[in-house]
């Protein structure tokens, strides 16, 4: 596939997975264990809103590649290439982008720019995956526009373009997932430690002015804006899920010798 269908296949995998996440948001909304707290115009207002945002982004999104790849602005190698030399390309958009990620995030959260823009991504305070595609559409435009803004300046290969195109819904539902799936010794490790967990990006909605990183915490660590108890957080969560497995199998053992005995 092209770099150029790639493009387009992104913006499909964004309206579709917003699309499929609102109407998860309407199943589940619908079926609450405490029914008096569902409001079913509280839901059409939430339905209509992401319609809005998800096809303004998509439209505007669409127009400005449109634009820019009729005009020659955007363009893809589709020569073939060794593994390396799509994996430093690869690496190269990951820097540029969480770069840009972090100082915008940044930016988003003063005043005024965070009631205006940032706050609606903030309502949530315990993430879930629907969180990722709760932004405001200007949010979405920032963020979004990175890829059809780096295809302009670089060219890069169509290879490449696959491997990115769906780096940020993955990264998304990742650091919005809500659990802690990543070993105990990861932040630990020196080569793993530098990208973010999902604990990581759940404190940012706990704590907010900690944890701006979207794939890397480089910056927060150049900048001092790491949350001082993200590790021992991090740790003292690993080692009491450790705990409660350790507690489950020697219940599960005690009542085996029981029923043995
Ligand atoms: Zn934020
Ligand atoms: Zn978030």
């Amino acid at each position: 596939m092209t770099g150029e269908r790639l493009l387009d296949l992104w913006l499909v995998i964004f309206v579709v997975a917003g699309i499929g996440l609102g109407i998860m948001t309407g199943f589940f909304k619908a079926r609450r264990i405490q029914p008096g707290r569902f409001r079913w115009t509280v839901l059409r207002n939430e339905a209509i809103f992401a319609g809005i945002n998800l096809g303004v982004t998509a439209f505007t999104l669409g127009s400005i590649k449109t634009f820019l790849a009729s005009h020659g602005f955007i363009t893809f190698n589709s020569n073939p290439a060794a593994w390396w030399v799509i994996a430093l390309e690869y690496a190269f958009y990951f820097v540029l982008f969480d770069t840009w990620f972090y100082w915008l995030h940044r930016g988003m959260h003063k005043e005024p720019i965070y009631t205006w823009v940032h706050k609606i991504h903030h309502k949530s305070t315990s993430p879930n995956p629907l969180t990722t595609f709760s932004v405001s559409p200007l949010e979405s435009l920032v963020n979004g526009g990175f890829l059809p803004l780096f295809a302009t300046i670089f060219t890069v290969h169509d290879a490449t373009m696959a491997l990115i195109v769906p780096t940020n819904v993955v990264m998304g539902l990742y650091v919005h997932a809500g659990h802690e799936f990543l070993p105990r010794w990861w932040n630990k490790n020196w080569a793993t430690k530098w990208f973010i967990t999902t604990t990581f990006h759940d404190q940012h909605h706990k704590y907010f002015n900690f944890n701006f990183g979207g794939y890397t915490q480089v910056w927060d660590y150049i900048c001092g804006t790491v949350r001082k108890k993200y590790e021992s957080d991090f740790e003292s969560r690993k080692a009491s899920r450790l705990k409660v497995a350790k507690a489950a199998t020697s219940t599960a053992s005690d009542t085996a010798n029981a029923t043995a005995g």
